[in-house]
């Protein structure tokens, strides 16, 4: 079977000011896109194509023969999560459990997201910065290109892409402002939150 190509979960144009409408349906309509294309070509015909995402980036997750396969399929995932991350009605700050969690980990909430923008701005080239649940912690990480924490036995609360596609037209080089933008009006903290829910 192969992977479709989802729609983004709102209105492209709900982000502005923050993230365009040319930048989200450049980034859902041709990157997004491609990498779905790309994962079902590479797939076709193999033991893979009846595999789930989630299978497909275990299975070739340090695989050299299959850095292709993990790279259009950790992308694929990877952008999935990233739409649900960001929200026209984000920003504000975390509650419940998210929220004491944050503040024990980190110190307050404006430590996170010191510490996350120090990680977004720390990718050198193209990635992913994170929040992750790992072995019951809540970490900061960041990976290269498609890597992403499933496939380093952590689960994703939270995803940034600091690719260039995903902010170059509305902030050119200016990354850190991006990087300012989504964690102060756009991060989805209920998605978030549902995230640890599922991940403890
Ligand atoms: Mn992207």
């Amino acid at each position: 079977m192969a992977f479709e190509l989802k729609p983004l979960p709102y209105d492209p144009a709900s982000l502005e000011p923050y993230i365009s409408a040319t930048t989200m349906n450049l980034h859902h309509d041709k990157h997004l896109a491609t990498y779905v294309t790309n994962l079902n070509k590479l797939i076709e015909g193999t033991p893979l194509a009846s595999k789930s995402l989630e299978e497909i980036i275990l299975t070739a997750a340090g695989d050299p023969e299959k850095t292709a396969v993990f790279n259009n399929a950790g992308q694929a995932y990877n952008h999935e999560l990233f739409w649900s991350c960001l929200s026209a009605q984000g920003g504000g700050a975390p509650s419940g459990e998210l929220a004491e969690r944050i503040d024990a980990a980190f110190g307050s909430v404006d430590k996170f997201k010191d510490e996350f923008k120090t990680a977004a701005l720390g990718q050198f080239g193209s990635g992913w910065a994170w929040l992750v649940l790992d072995k019951g912690e809540l970490k900061i990480t960041k990976t290269s290109n498609a890597d992403l924490p499933l496939a380093h036995g952590q689960s994703a609360l939270f995803g940034l892409d600091v690719w260039e596609h995903a902010y170059y037209v509305d902030y050119q080089n200016r990354r850190a402002d991006y990087v300012q933008a989504v964690l102060d009006r756009l991060i989805n903290w209920s998605f978030v939150a549902e995230n640890l829910k599922k991940a403890v």
